[in-house]
């Protein structure tokens, strides 16, 4: 385990042990003139140990992530700290938040956009300066995601094998599911694993909508992997997760009005009945049913779906 010592560094300014301090990044601008700033919270214990960052709202729209650190930072969860540092990003996506959306203004994805570049475009710049100035002060990173529009789902950790240690983040965190996913090109958790470095994605719930069982188990893993850290005292019940090793869209094989019969989180049998999809008129009828007994780890809310849709997230152990 790296231990940090003091002070520590960020964006110029020295933060040292004992000390907790907001440092402002600035990353751009509205075409209005407007400077955007985003802010991360930096608390540190008076003994070294690891540090840990939280990151939430790199995609605009995914709400559940923002409000788990925004709950945590107003509930006052960080300190004082035992030992070690925590650093809080709450809403690395400003300007996707105000538009209510998932990327940049140009269309651009940060979480596509890994390692970033200082020159690039908006979502590479930004990527850049999480990839220069947070990634190499972490020793664990927790990245909160929530599902796309009208996509559900249900409370997960995902970690990839490339990092043993990243299992054992998703351990101490906790959550119904640990589901062990690849990593995607591009993406922090890529960057992050390449630089050796334990990281996980919390999920749970859709964009632009609460989940409030997604927030307070986020809290709760939080909580769980400060004292797994030594960095609080705190104690909290160990979860019993349902480790998944795959995980696949079961997808709509005809247009139509979709309902969904059997909700997220639950274990279902081979045959049995998911859900349906109609045509407008009354005369057509599809069922929707799993190929093998599986768990249901997300579904879709949309009533109108299209051929090729994802319907439900199922998994295995
Ligand atoms: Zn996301």
């Amino acid at each position: 385990m790296i231990m940090k010592e003091q002070p520590l560094k960020l964006h110029g300014q020295l933060i040292h042990p004992g000390e907790n301090r907001e440092v402002g990044y600035p990353v751009g601008s509205l075409p209005s003139g407007h400077r955007i700033q985003a802010s991360i919270h930096v608390y540190r214990g008076m003994a070294p140990g690891p540090c840990l960052l939280l990151l939430a709202g790199m995609h605009g729209d995914e709400i559940n992530g923002v409000e788990i650190l925004r709950r945590s930072l107003d509930e006052g969860m960080f300190g004082p700290l035992v030992a070690g540092t925590v650093i809080v990003a709450p809403l690395l996506n400003v300007f996707g938040f105000i538009n209510f959306s998932r990327d940049l203004s140009d269309g651009k994805d940060i979480n596509r956009s890994f390692p970033g570049s200082v020159k690039g475009s908006l979502a590479s710049r930004l990527a850049g300066q999480i990839t220069r100035e947070l990634l190499p002060v972490a020793d664990y990173i927790v990245d909160f995601h929530t599902g796309g529009a009208s996509r559900y789902n249900f409370t997960q950790v995902r970690y990839s094998d490339d990092n043993a240690a990243s299992l054992e983040l998703a351990r101490w965190f906790g959550a119904p599911f640990l589901v062990r996913k690849s990593v995607i090109g591009h993406s922090l958790r890529k960057t992050a694993t390449r630089m050796g470095k334990p990281v996980i994605v919390y999920e749970a719930g859709e964009s632009l909508r609460y989940d409030p069982a997604g927030i307070r188990e986020g809290q709760r893993g939080i909580r769980r992997v400060m004292a797994h850290l030594g960095i609080t005292n705190g104690e909290e019940e160990s979860p019993d997760p349902v480790e998944l090793s795959e995980s696949t869209w079961v997808r709509a094989t005809h247009a139509g009005l979709f309902l969904w019969a059997t909700s997220s989180g639950s274990f279902v049998r081979k045959g049995q009945t998911l859900g349906d999809i109609h045509d407008p008129h009354g005369k057509v009828h599809h069922i929707v049913k799993p190929s093998r007994d599986a768990w249901v780890i997300g579904h879709n809310n949309a009533a109108v779906v299209s051929l090729g849709d994802g319907l439900f997230h199922l998994g295995w152990t």
